[in-house]
């Protein structure tokens, strides 16, 4: 039996397992020797292709210089140049850069983070933070609590929290998904600001995508809809662009197709790319003032181990170069109309529900799972790496990709179709 558990994987069927021995651009080189197109980019982080030399340079110029050291009363020159350099690039007014080492802890810095604020400024209420159904913010649960009650984590014992769930929001493109629909979800969203008012801590949602939860891709408008409504409630308003952040959507952010600012928000994923797991949880300088004070009884109780990597931090600051440089939204922008010239065709295919894209996010979004089943092995024989789960095929491919790989990928996905009358 296996001694490589595997996630999101039932180890009973498993019946294959493909070894990669090494991976370069946007190929993925097997043990057997074939290649493959990565064509959704290790889970959507793999912004700048493998083995990205210049990546690869910055990575190890660092480690000879110092691999990893504590950021607790301690500091280093990539972690302060990239909280910098982060603050530069995210929308104004996030002015604090917090590091965790993947995106769940990022979220769960978030949420610490909002239900903190109100505490610390004598608020004991809010207690409560809410989310979208369809949302995806990480895997994690219940470490600090196993914890037991330590004097650091106090505060989070003394308070119950608790969550609630909206209706997702609905598909920006449906037809008859009508302005009415969406004045129906806006009112929900304030009734239940207004009914529990006072008891609202923040509000937390996927900019323009909820990726895991189906590729559910709705307008702007309503971003800044959940902004005017934070505001005039004053609850914090989170942002998680751990899969939107970094050009996924065709801005550098999803949020600035809202252009408005978020109190707190995190990135992860393509923050480096791939090469180190890393997140970083940006806060406003309203958020960061209520957690000064004379003691450490409003200080931020939290601290990963790897918080601040050097190694995480040079891989980000050299990715975020290269995306400047290499003008990486004029890629993105090509990748957005091939995907948009080729697959919209597969809306009249019977299995097909709907096709949906977005940036360099290509979805097809098929009526049954079942539709699918088979369709990886399928692609590993065209060369192609994709995964899809439930009822989605999609591509989100590295951004360095060529014009002729993306249409390798996009013949694939038809292909698998027209397979299939
Ligand atoms: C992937 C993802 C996370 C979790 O990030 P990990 O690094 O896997 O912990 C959180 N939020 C969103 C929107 C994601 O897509």
């Amino acid at each position: 039996m296996e001694k490589l558990w595997l996630p999101y994987q039932q180890m009973k069927n498993l019946e294959v397992l493909h070894e990669v021995q090494s991976a370069r651009g946007v190929y993925l080189h097997l043990k057997d020797g074939r290649k493959l197109i990565d064509a959704i980019a290790s889970w959507w982080c793999v912004t700048h292709g493998y083995s990205h030399p210049e990546i690869s340079t910055a990575i190890i110029d660092q480690i000879n210089k110092v691999s990893h050291v504590m950021l607790g009363g301690l500091s280093h020159s990539p972690a302060e140049r990239l909280a910098r350099r982060l603050v530069e690039i995210t929308p104004g007014g996030l002015n604090h850069v917090f590091f965790s080492d993947s995106g769940s802890v990022g979220v769960e810095v978030a949420a610490k983070m909002a239900l903190q604020y109100w505490y610390n400024k004598g608020d004991t209420k809010r207690d409560t933070l809410v989310a979208f159904k369809r949302a995806y913010h990480g895997d994690t649960f219940k470490a600090m609590e196993l914890g037991g009650e330590q004097s650091f984590h106090k505060l989070f014992y003394s308070q119950s929290t608790s969550s609630f769930h909206l209706d997702a929001p609905s598909i920006r493109h449906v037809e008859g998904r009508t302005a009415a629909q969406f004045e129906t979800e806006i009112t929900a969203i304030e009734r239940l600001f207004v009914k529990h008012a006072g008891r609202i801590a923040g509000v937390i949602i996927e900019p323009l995508v909820q990726c895991a939860g189906g590729f559910n891709m709705y307008s702007p408008v309503y971003i800044q809809e959940i902004r005017r409504l934070c505001t005039k409630q004053g609850i914090l308003f989170i942002l998680d662009e751990v899969a939107t952040g970094f050009g996924r959507t065709g801005t550098l952010f999803a949020v600035e197709q809202a252009d408005v600012t978020p109190d707190i928000m995190i990135l992860g994923k393509g923050l480096t790319a791939g090469y180190v797991g890393h997140a970083a949880t940006l806060a406003t300088t309203e958020v960061f003032e209520s957690f000064y004070g004379p003691d450490n009884e409003t200080a931020f109780m939290h601290g990963p181990t790897f918080m601040g990597n050097p190694l995480a931090c040079a891989a980000a600051l050299k990715g975020i170069e290269i995306f400047f440089r290499d003008k990486y939204l004029e890629k993105i922008n090509e990748i957005e109309t091939q995907l948009s010239d080729s697959l919209p065709s597969l809306l009249t295919h019977p299995l097909v529900k709907d096709v949906r894209i977005l940036g360099a996010i290509g979805v097809v979004e098929v009526h049954s799972e079942s539709d699918l089943e088979g369709i990886q092995e399928y692609a590993i024989d065209r060369g192609v790496w994709l995964r899809p789960f439930e009822r989605f095929l999609y591509t989100m491919p590295p951004y360095i990709i060529g014009a002729s790989e993306l249409t390798s990928v996009i013949n694939v996905m038809k292909d698998w179709f027209h397979r299939h009358p």
